[in-house]
């Protein structure tokens, strides 16, 4: 992954991308550079990001999960189904206090936190999701496979909205 440190065309100047490719899409009402803080940083190269290495984490981290969870859970297998769900409920409720967060909406909280915040909560409920696929089917392949008709579901609503093939 490219490294380089730039400032997209028409974003805050504080915004810093680690991949000139990436757009820098602004938020409805949140043009105002102070809205994105100085630590937007969209990218790293820790890990090259191929399918292969996302199905091995998916994999590891599904069987880390159920393995490890305290007795009570793997006595009673319809509990972790229903945990390993609501996780993602949880993330969600994350991302919503991160929005919160960064745009000041609560009064009483004040300004917090950042939009890489609220990114990496996103990701969190993305990565939650496809965990619990995973807990379901135990078969990264099959993980993969579901993740994907969902995302050609959406291509092909996207396509006959006018919005690629
Ligand atoms: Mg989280």
């Amino acid at each position: 992954m490219n490294t380089t440190e730039t400032t997209a065309p028409g974003c805050p100047s504080e915004a810093v991308f680690t991949d000139g490719t990436v757009p820098c899409t602004l938020p409805r009402g949140h043009e105002e550079p102070h809205a994105y803080g100085d630590r937007l940083v969209l990218f790293d190269d820790e890990a090259e990001p191929t399918l292969e290495r996302v199905l091995t984490i998916i994999h590891n981290v599904d069987e880390w999960l159920d393995s490890d969870v305290s007795p009570g859970y793997q006595e009673q297998p319809l509990a972790q189904d229903w945990a390993r769900v609501t996780k993602a409920g949880e993330e969600v409720g994350e991302a919503i206090d991160a929005l919160i967060g960064f745009t000041g909406q609560n009064p009483r909280k004040g300004t917090y936190g950042s939009l890489d915040d609220l990114l990496g909560e996103l990701a969190d409920v993305a990565v939650t999701g496809m965990f619990a696929i995973q807990h379901f089917t135990k078969s990264a392949d099959q993980t993969a496979s579901v993740i994907m008709k969902a995302l050609e579901k959406a291509a092909k609503r996207a396509a006959e909205a006018g919005y690629g093939d």
